[in-house]
């Protein structure tokens, strides 16, 4: 039996349709809105991260153009 990290459910790995691997590790759930849950919160945090590194990389110019 798997766990299912979003609802703490037990699946069957062998019997649930609703599967994600990241990193080489096998994730499984027990219905779609388990997965969807899991997949999205990943999405927005790397979008939240190429903003971060954006601004970050922004800020670094800005400062090397004002000591110039
Ligand atoms: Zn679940």
């Amino acid at each position: 039996m798997a766990h299912d990290i979003i609802c703490g459910m037990y699946v069957d790995e062998n019997a649930t349709p609703f599967k994600a691997e990241q990193e080489g590790v096998k994730y499984y759930f027990c219905s779609k809105n388990c997965l969807e849950d899991f997949l999205q919160p990943q999405q927005e945090l790397s979008k939240l991260m190429l903003v971060s590194i954006f601004s970050i990389s922004l800020g670094i110019t800005t400062a090397v153009f004002e000591s110039i």
